[in-house]
């Protein structure tokens, strides 16, 4: 890829401090741009007020730049971006794409035990049938046929969204944007070429793909990192009581997820030494670019 055409990013939403898990992938992403001599930016996904914790946008920020992960333009905030999902929901709801479905999580999954799928299979219950006004949710329809990508790291996937998914939402009941509608329109508006993240998001990427191609945005290429576990293998995360970094010793926090994603300890004594090995070891880590 020629210089200045690739564009990644790091797009943490704002529920707790950074903790090994989110620098992982950020470390991964901020590596990933700079080794290809692209651009690198920083989005804070804060579309779910309810998750959120005051003052962790700031303290992500805050460790990023401890780190010297900085980005090549301010951050920007999902919360400023409703006119644009405005947007493109419209433009899916003018093409018959979106229905509004009345059902709580509960009659979900009641609905998907009865039909003997799984719970988190969405079993089409609205798709035909007028809801009652008042708040509703609104779901996409996803196609019958395999949504198929090849990711940098895990190789070929392929999910077949009615039968592993089922038509998702792009807006809550409540009204809060959908994770799948914000990060496709955002990605899409900042010309991202690369999404570099956690291996968790993997099978979320089928989804994101169906809304590109519903909104004519281009699909990105992805590298999903292995996760953090703990040690009763869950992933780390706030809810799995993940400690924040310790940005007293920025190169040891650097040099920790630096071996979580295969590498072998650098031995380096400041950020900057870091940072310059790590760019130089990953060039060709996973091969090259293809378009
Ligand atoms: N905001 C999401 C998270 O923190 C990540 C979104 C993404 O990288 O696509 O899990």
């Amino acid at each position: 890829m020629s210089a200045g055409l690739y564009c990644g990013r790091f797009a943490p939403s704002p529920t707790g401090p950074l903790h090994l898990g989110s620098l992982v992938a950020a470390l991964a992403s901020w590596l990933d741009a700079r080794s290809h001599r692209g651009r690198w930016l920083v989005r804070i996904e804060d579309i779910d007020p309810p998750r959120e914790e005051a003052g962790a946008a700031r303290a992500q920020l805050a460790a990023l730049a401890a780190l010297a992960l900085v980005p090549d333009q301010p951050p920007v905030f999902q919360s400023g971006h409703s006119d644009r999902y405005l947007k493109a929901l419209a433009r899916l709801q003018a093409t018959g794409q979106v229905y509004r479905c009345g059902c709580s999580r509960t009659a979900v999954e009641r609905e998907a035990a009865r039909l003997g799928l799984p719970l988190n299979v969405y079993p089409g219950t609205c798709r035909d049938r007028t809801v009652a006004p008042g708040p509703a949710g609104l779901r996409v329809r996803v196609p019958t046929e395999e949504v198929v990508f090849v990711d940098r790291a895990c190789g070929p996937f392929s999910q077949q969204l009615e039968r592993e998914v089922g038509d998702f939402l792009v807006r809550r009941a409540d009204g809060l944007w959908a994770y799948q509608l914000a990060v496709v329109v955002d990605d899409g508006a900042q010309a991202i070429t690369d999404v570099v993240r956690g291996a968790d998001l993997l099978d979320n990427t089928p989804r994101q793909i169906h809304l590109q191609r519903l909104l004519q945005l281009p699909t990105p290429r992805y590298l999903h990192v292995p996760v953090v576990l703990n040690a009763d293998g869950e992933k780390l995360s706030k809810q799995t009581g993940a400690a924040p970094l310790d940005l007293s010793d920025p190169v040891a926090q650097l040099e920790r997820a630096w071996r979580h994603l295969g590498f072998a300890a650098t031995g380096t004594a400041t950020v900057a030494e870091f940072l310059s090995h790590a760019v130089r070891a990953w060039q060709g880590r996973w091969g090259p670019l293809v378009p």
